[in-house]
């Protein structure tokens, strides 16, 4: 009995019957168009222009009446426009890391804070934390969501808490080493840097103390994962989240590693089809789009994620009845379509993954000629150090051909020396669209 109840956070809300998650879902929804109808003339107007009143919305089956925002009007709105509380009763601002263009900059109230971190701490939960753990928090502390978030849940947990933010590799290996920490949370770039930082200073996977890993911020591929937890020895949990939601913690994995659980008491979750907008049925592959429930200060109806995954309400060996979302492999504009072709970047990891090589590769994609060229350097392995130049070419085709034959379209492949590739310690770069450059 003991052991089942350490595995929740908060069991009575994350394992609680999905017909009393949606009429909670219902109130909640009911109750926040009203309060953002009210207090924010930028929704007022969306909803006005739509022809939509607060009094349309009975519960969750009226959602599809409401209008999206997306991040155009995030910005838009830029600073205040969505502000639903008094400055007053604000505590904290966080922005977006800016991947995608202007930062957006979100708003909350003590009680936002807490519903946050409540949500960073059942990630951590359900990767197996207690306050016996020590928890090393990696991502960037600041404005980014990472640190803040992570070491909030960490503190409500009870887990010893090291709020290192991120980079200077070497003092987080001496760290990790010398105050025994048994969670690690980064990025999955970073992680994979610094179990070969670890390697190179000669110690074995079994050296460390961590048992988990909470991985988040930046797609990653199946293989990445196995491999991160080969060299750190441990079972990595992905995180998803997103700073205008609130930051890390909208979703989260739990042993099963099948999906991330949906934090639904708090986020209603919806795939739509991103050219109509039209919502698909579960199980079909779209965009997501989250309504929050409970936030006071920076609340959001029907806001466009851009990012792709689908959602399963499969029920979990664990318990959770939260529905599941799968892991989104990049985002809508992450796409580059290369000679007429959708290529997502983390079909390539998934190659190179498989082919034996690291996570430590780069693609460039220009335009020559009137033809889009696309080029992955990837770092030779140790074990290639012996190579010749001969078998280094051949090497360098094989890898070609497992491209082409994942994409459809042919890749000019280089390895490069060890080490030659920047090393990430917050989000990746791993993309670089030159054809941006000359538009
Ligand atoms: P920015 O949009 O500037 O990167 P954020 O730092 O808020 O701002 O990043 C949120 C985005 O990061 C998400 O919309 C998603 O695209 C990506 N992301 C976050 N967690 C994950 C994850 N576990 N897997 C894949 N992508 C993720
Ligand atoms: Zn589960």
């Amino acid at each position: 009995m003991e052991n089942t109840e350490k595995r929740y956070y908060q069991p009575e809300a994350e394992t609680m019957p999905v017909e009393q998650i949606q009429k909670l879902q219902s109130e909640k929804l009911v109750k926040i168009v009203r309060h953002v109808y009210d207090n924010v003339a930028y929704y007022r107007n969306l909803m006005d222009q739509k022809g939509v009143k607060p009094e349309d919305i009975h519960g969750i089956e009226d959602l599809h009446k409401l209008p999206f925002l997306t991040k155009a009007d995030l910005r838009d709105a830029y600073p205040y426009g969505l502000l639903a509380k008094p400055l007053a009763d604000c505590v904290r601002i966080q922005s977006t890391s800016g991947t995608t263009g202007k930062r957006v900059v979100a708003f909350y109230t003590q009680k936002d804070l807490d519903m946050w971190e409540e949500c960073c701490a059942r990630a951590i939960v359900a990767a197996g934390g207690s306050r016996e753990d020590v928890c090393q928090v990696c991502y960037g502390y600041g404005l980014f969501t990472g640190g803040p978030g992570l070491n909030g849940g960490s503190h409500k947990v009870g887990c010893l808490t090291l709020p290192m933010s991120s980079g200077n590799t070497e003092r987080q290996i001496q760290f990790m080493m010398d105050l025994n920490a048994t969670i690690l949370c980064c990025t999955p770039s970073y992680a994979a840097y610094i179990g070969e930082s670890l390697a190179e200073r000669g110690y074995k996977p079994e050296d460390n103390h961590l048992k988990a890993g909470i991985f988040g911020a930046e797609p990653w591929t199946e293989e990445m994962r196995r491999s991160i937890e080969k060299s750190l020895g441990i079972k990595a949990y992905d995180i998803y989240g997103l700073t205008e939601v609130c930051g890390p913690g909208v979703s989260f994995e739990c042993e099963e590693q099948h999906g991330m659980h949906i934090n639904e008491d708090h986020f209603l979750a919806e795939i739509i089809d991103p050219d109509t907008g039209e919502v698909l049925p579960e199980g079909e592959k779209g965009e997501l789009v989250f309504t929050a429930l409970d936030k006071e200060a920076f609340p959001l109806l029907r806001y466009r994620t851009r990012d792709i995954c689908v959602l399963s309400r499969k029920k979990c060996s664990c318990g959770r009845t939260f529905i599941r979302m799968a892991k989104p492999m990049g985002r809508s504009d992450d796409m580059l379509i290369i000679r007429g072709v959708n290529v997502f970047p983390s079909q390539i990891e998934t190659v190179l993954i498989q082919e034996g090589y690291g996570t430590n590769y780069l693609i460039e994609v220009d335009r020559v000629n009137n033809s889009d060229t696309l080029d992955v350097s990837v770092e030779i392995q140790p074990e290639h150090f012996s190579d010749t130049v001969r078998e280094l070419a051949q090497r360098e085709h094989a890898l070609a051909d497992a491209i082409k034959t994942m994409l459809g379209i042919n890749p000019r492949v280089h390895l490069v020396a060890p080490k030659s590739i920047t090393r990430s310690e917050g989000k990746a770069v791993r993309v670089i669209d030159k054809r941006k450059l000359h538009d």
